[in-house]
């Protein structure tokens, strides 16, 4: 069998690179690498640029970015075939980001100018009515993303979106191993008449460094080890960081399940781009009573899925470490007791392709239960009761999100508020990710903040600027030093009174808090 492995992974990042094809070796297309000492001079020229930017207000923007969307709408399939290339990917896998982009596109364009419009407040207390309180969203001027390549099209753009509408410039480094997509993004954006607000720095970490130490704030996507790496450095200079990391996220089946429906859901969830997904299905506990029906049907279906790049139902995995984890999870598992019910090795033929795998009889004692492996297996655990499953669930050290089946949604949604994770899919896997309304991002070892989706997608890249204005002639004054010493003391006693006012009434008020719901 022939490995290829891409040639990226050498610690030369200087001139240009050539990317190859993981699924067949062939040449995806070449790269040229940025000098980590020029980044600082390409993060001045986006802050220049970014001022113009901010000043022509949401609406301008808005329609800057619905060009780029209609862009990206025409060039789909250029970006999918390069995709393709790029990643080994499945047609079926590629053709899923770009119309996930124009989604959130979609949804900014439509909601920004409001989310992003001054908020007035109101004085919380009758002798601060005097003053008018506005809060104002100024985009913090250079916003880097620095992303991973299991989805070199989406996860580079889901963020970018949201700052480029908040009137930030974006400094975008693409993970090495993927470049070339997120030059084709480049393109589009200049091609759909937008400013150069949007700049790429291509290279591996010292790249990355670069990029941590110029820009005003970090959105991140990628490994634990790596986000903690970004947060201390980002640290030096106090700036932000908002961090998507790894996930191992649990789906519970309850006795009550429609069974095909979680086996379906079990399979794509797992297994799609080939399990290279951060919110990827990494491991089920089922319920005893329906245990043996949902393996079956998983193992049905996983038998017929086809692997291949491009006409597959899913494709290589992006080099030879990435399938080395996959392969370490599979014979550590095997080695203590589970058993591989199908695939369980990598493909025939050249490539990094596994098989999509099933295993069981399986417990936290292997690693596959607990690591994120980011390959296509699944492993299935049996559980006596629901507290069992909700405990394993929450016994990780990450928290991306899970999912849920059972008939009783009320049942489920009980279940979901005791799961410690940023997510919950009831009856579905990943579907928050369509979302857009709400923020998506992880607890726990899965991240810090969330990125893209809602308004709150929107205001983590400006910092508020609260403007405090006179309603009337008379501005302050009532505590300078123009007054007595004791007219002073009179007004901290009046204040203490006043704001007491509130405090009193509810203490006052307060009953005893009702019990919650629990699960079983
Ligand atoms: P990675 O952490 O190896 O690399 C991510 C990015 O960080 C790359 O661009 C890389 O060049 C850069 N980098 C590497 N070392 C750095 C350093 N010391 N300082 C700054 N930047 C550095 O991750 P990966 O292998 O590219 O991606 C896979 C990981 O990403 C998985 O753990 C997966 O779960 C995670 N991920 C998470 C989400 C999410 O939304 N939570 C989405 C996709 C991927």
């Amino acid at each position: 069998m022939t490995a290829i492995t891409q040639p990226p992974t050498t610690p030369e990042f200087s001139g240009t690179g050539t990317i190859l094809n993981p699924a067949t070796g062939a040449v995806a297309g070449e790269v040229r690498w940025t000098d980590p000492s020029d980044v600082p001079a390409i993060t001045a020229e986006l802050r220049a640029a970014q001022r113009e930017w901010e000043q022509h207000g949401a609406k301008e923007r808005a329609t800057a970015l619905a060009r780029f969307a209609v862009w990206l709408g025409e060039h789909r399939s250029e970006i999918e075939e390069l995709l393709i290339k790029e990643t080994g990917k499945s047609a079926v896998d590629a053709g899923q980001e770009v119309p996930l982009l124009i989604m959130i596109l979609a949804y900014y364009i439509k909601t920004m100018e409001k989310a992003l419009a001054p908020a007035r407040r109101p004085a919380a207390l009758p002798f601060l009515a005097i003053k008018k309180i506005t809060i104002h969203y100024r985009p913090r001027p250079v916003v880097g993303i620095i992303a991973p390549w299991n989805y070199p099209v989406a996860n580079a753009l889901m963020d970018a979106i949201g700052a480029l509408a908040a009137g930030c410039a974006v400094l975008l480094k693409p993970s090495e191993r993927t470049p070339l997509t997120a030059e084709l993004l480049r393109r589009g954006w200049r091609e759909s008449g937008a400013p150069d607000v949007f700049g790429i720095a291509q290279g591996a970490r010292a790249v990355s460094e670069a990029v941590v130490d110029s820009v005003d704030f970090i959105q991140f996507t990628g490994s634990t080890a790596t986000g903690r790496k970004v947060m201390e450095r980002a640290a030096r200079r106090l700036t932000p960081v908002s961090l998507e990391l790894g996930g191992k996220d649990p789906m519970i089946v309850l006795e009550d399940a429609d069974v095909e429906l979680a086996a379906h859901a079990a399979v794509w969830g797992a297994m799609f781009n080939a399990g290279q997904t951060c919110v990827s299905v990494e491991r089920v506990y089922v319920l005893e009573p329906v245990y043996q029906r949902f393996v079956d049907a998983v193992v049905r279906d996983v038998q017929a899925l086809h692997v291949g790049a491009g006409e597959g139902h899913f494709g290589a995995l992006i080099d030879e470490s990435q399938l080395a984890v996959t392969e370490r999870h599979v014979a550590d598992a095997k080695a203590k007791g589970a058993q591989v019910l199908t695939g369980g090795r990598r493909a025939d033929g050249p490539g990094s392709f596994y098989l999509p795998t099933v295993l069981v009889d399986v417990d936290h004692s292997m690693a596959c239960m607990t690591e994120e492996t980011f390959g296509p297996t699944l492993p299935i655990m049996k559980v006596a009761t629901v507290d069992e499953a909700i405990r394993l669930a929450n016994a990780s050290p990450y928290g991306l999100s899970a999912s849920v089946f059972s008939r009783d949604v009320e049942r489920a949604k009980d279940i979901a508020l005791q799961l410690d994770c940023g997510a919950v899919n009831i009856n579905d896997v990943i579907s928050n990710l369509m979302c857009t309304t709400a923020p998506m991002g992880g607890w726990k070892a899965s991240g810090i903040g969330a990125r893209f989706g809602g308004v709150e997608g929107l205001r983590k890249y400006c910092r508020a600027e609260t403007v405090v204005v006179p309603r009337t002639s008379v501005g302050g004054g009532f505590a300078y030093y123009n007054n007595s010493l004791k007219t002073l003391a009179r007004m901290n006693r009046m204040m203490t009174r006043l704001a007491l006012a509130g405090p009193r009434r509810a203490a006052r008020a307060a009953k005893p808090a009702k019990p919650t719901r629990t699960a079983t």
